[in-house]
């Protein structure tokens, strides 16, 4: 049901509390005991972060990764 618009590398979040479309922004998460910071949607006004599905069932390989890469 998107409304396809040709260009789809970013997908645009929205506060489910303020309906505002949420900014990337730093976030720091905990992984294996050490905090680290990454780039997540993040509200400008109520400052809610949206934690994408895959990073909320644990599945943070990605991170993971660029941690190590760096
Ligand atoms: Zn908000």
């Amino acid at each position: 049901m998107s409304q396809g618009k040709g260009q789809g590398a970013e997908k645009v979040i929205e506060c489910m509390k303020c309906g505002i479309v949420m900014e990337l922004g730093n976030v720091e998460v905990t992984y294996l005991n050490s905090k680290f910071p990454i780039q997540l949607p993040k509200c400008p006004q109520c400052g809610l972060v949206y934690i994408p599905e895959e990073l909320a069932t644990g599945k943070m390989l990605e991170v993971e990764k660029a941690l190590e890469d760096k």
